[in-house]
């Protein structure tokens, strides 16, 4: 069975060097696929995990998919098991993406390929594709959809002529997983120069990534963060805040809550600072609709899963999977050929096209928040 390559690739040179050899079953039937995603709490990593499994069935494959409750003990024993086990090709999503170094020389030692899925797993030269999103390119979608929000860009993305200054607060994700410092800097990219010139001003003084990330993605921490700044920096009158750098939706939740918890809002109507997202979880479509938080980033998990099943289908193959970059991402020992997926951002006027006409969520569920 062959999966229609629906997505074009273009500029792919040749990807990495073959640990290949050998990688493939006799037969569909007897080609077996580990698949390790991070964690079942966060809606996108099961849409993942399923939507894989489901492709690589439909190729006639057999799956052993696991999660691994971001618990990094957890996720190299999966791993070690399925190597064990045989399996003849490895998608890995990653907990912490420097933590995975032992698994990967054993699946080298076994001629597996490994296929590094959403987030790219680091200091090993056992990685033989990643296929993901354009991280920085979410970033950067991040900063602008604040930007908006905030009213100093309009809807096609040009200056408004409002110069602000605007108060905001930046959070970044997990400091183990690779992404999180891509979707910093695009975000960055476009920040600093509006920080440096004074339209943009960080009352906390927190802008390194060291001071804002929010270890393992946790809301809980990125909402006693928030709490603690408002209690900080934003209590007797002295700064007003009007926007918040949320990298992820899990996170714009925890925001969203200390911001509400301290007599904020409840909508950006009534005063809620600007939050952006990533992801479009349906709970954060819910909060967008309602006039809560004001953007998420969209990546549709249905391409990437496709994707990680067209790369896994050309290793069985005994090929090289198409790459569409071959210069961004160095994991510390080599540049992984990469396939890169484009991003959409999502704002209250664009949930019906973008999401709805799309099949990605039904009305009920945007209106529902499940
Ligand atoms: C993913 C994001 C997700 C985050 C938290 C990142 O690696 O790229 O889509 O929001 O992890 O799970």
């Amino acid at each position: 069975a062959a999966l229609a390559l629906t997505l074009t690739a273009c500029g792919g040179e040749g990807a990495g060097s073959g640990s290949t050899d050998g990688a493939a079953g006799d037969g569909d039937d007897n080609v077996m696929v580990g698949v390790a995603m991070p964690t079942q709490t966060y809606e996108r990593w099961i849409q993942d995990g399923n939507n894989v499994k489901e492709g690589l069935e439909e190729l006639g494959y057999q799956v052993d998919l696991q999660f691994a409750n971001d618990d990094i003990p957890t996720q190299t024993q999966q791993i070690d098991s399925m190597i064990t086990e045989g399996v003849d090709v490895l998608i890995v999503a990653s907990i912490d993406g420097t933590a995975l170094t032992s698994q990967l020389e054993a699946a080298a030692a076994a001629n597996i390929p490994v296929i590094a899925y959403d987030r790219l797993i680091r200091d090993s030269e056992n990685v033989d594709f990643y296929t993901t999103f354009d991280n920085f390119a979410v970033g950067v979608a991040q900063a602008n959809a604040l930007l908006r929000g905030l009213g100093y860009l309009d809807e096609s993305g040009e200056p408004t002529g409002e110069e602000g200054p605007y108060n905001v607060e930046l959070f970044a994700g997990s400091p183990d997983d690779n992404n999180s410092h891509f979707f910093f800097d695009g975000a960055m990219s476009i920040l600093q120069p509006l920080i440096d010139d004074g339209t943009v001003v960080i009352p906390s003084g927190q802008t390194s990534f060291d001071q804002v990330a929010t270890l393992r993605w946790e809301l809980e921490t990125a909402q006693s963060r928030m709490e603690d700044l408002l209690t900080s920096t934003y209590t007797g009158g002295d700064a007003e805040l009007h926007g918040v750098l949320a990298p992820a939706d899990v996170l714009s939740r925890g925001v969203i809550n200390a911001l509400q918890g301290a007599g904020m809002g409840p909508t950006l109507e009534d005063g809620l600072p600007v939050v952006t997202g990533q992801d479009a979880e349906v709970a954060n479509i819910k909060l967008i609709n309602d006039g809560v938080q004001s953007s998420t980033i969209f990546k549709d998990t249905r391409l990437l899963a496709e994707q990680a099943v067209t790369a896994a289908e050309s290793f069985v193959n005994g090929e090289e999977p198409e790459a569409n970059d071959t210069d961004t991402y160095d994991n510390g020992v080599k540049v992984v050929p990469s396939y890169l997926l484009e991003v959409e951002t999502v704002f209250a006027d664009n949930i019906q096209p973008v999401l709805i006409d799309s099949g990605y969520f039904t009305q009920e569920e945007v209106e529902a928040g499940q």
